[in-house]
């Protein structure tokens, strides 16, 4: 299957909704860096910036019959990682952009299709997000083996 080309665009929800150490921004916390036409220090961003692109930017990410950019996380409300050997096993992570997001339309509809095949971890603010804290809890296999081997989805068997 050839894979959408994909850009961030007006996307800024990993710079809104997650933590960046370096700068010590808690998560839905927006970054002090983040201005309208996009990050204020691009050239010399932190590693973790750097580092990160989510699993739509990927390429990872599809819906048969959706709009590709339907399912960017500004839009679908979600930041999908992939991260093994975590504490928990390999796990998918649904990390809202706004808290419960992952309930809802295109959002949960990646979810429930990923709980077929994946541990999906969902992470949601506590508390409205005002201090970084978070909520957790788990969908689909409980033994967090079935994604050992990479990020590949259910859409692209
Ligand atoms: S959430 Fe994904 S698409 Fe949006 S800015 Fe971050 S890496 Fe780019
Ligand atoms: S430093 Fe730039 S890329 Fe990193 S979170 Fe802030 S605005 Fe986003």
């Amino acid at each position: 299957m050839k894979r959408p080309s994909r850009v961030c665009g007006s996307c800024s929800a990993c710079c809104r909704a997650m933590a960046v150490h370096e700068l010590e921004k808690d998560a839905w916390q927006a970054c002090k860096h983040l201005h309208s036409s996009g990050c204020g220090i691009y050239a010399r961003r932190p590693a973790s910036c750097r580092n990160f692109a989510c699993q739509w930017l990927r390429g990872v990410l599809e819906v048969d019959g959706t709009v590709d950019s339907d399912l960017r996380p500004d839009a679908c409300g979600v930041i999908f990682d992939y991260q093994p050997g975590t504490a928990f096993g390999d796990v998918y992570t649904a990390w809202e952009v706004e808290p419960g997001a992952s309930a809802r339309g295109h959002a949960r509809d990646i979810i429930e299709g990923l709980a077929e095949r994946f541990r999906v971890m969902i992470v949601s603010p506590d508390r409205g997000g005002e201090d970084g804290t978070f909520r957790r809890r788990f969908v689909g296999p409980g033994d967090g083996t079935r994604g050992s081997s990479g990020p590949s989805l259910p859409s692209e068997s």
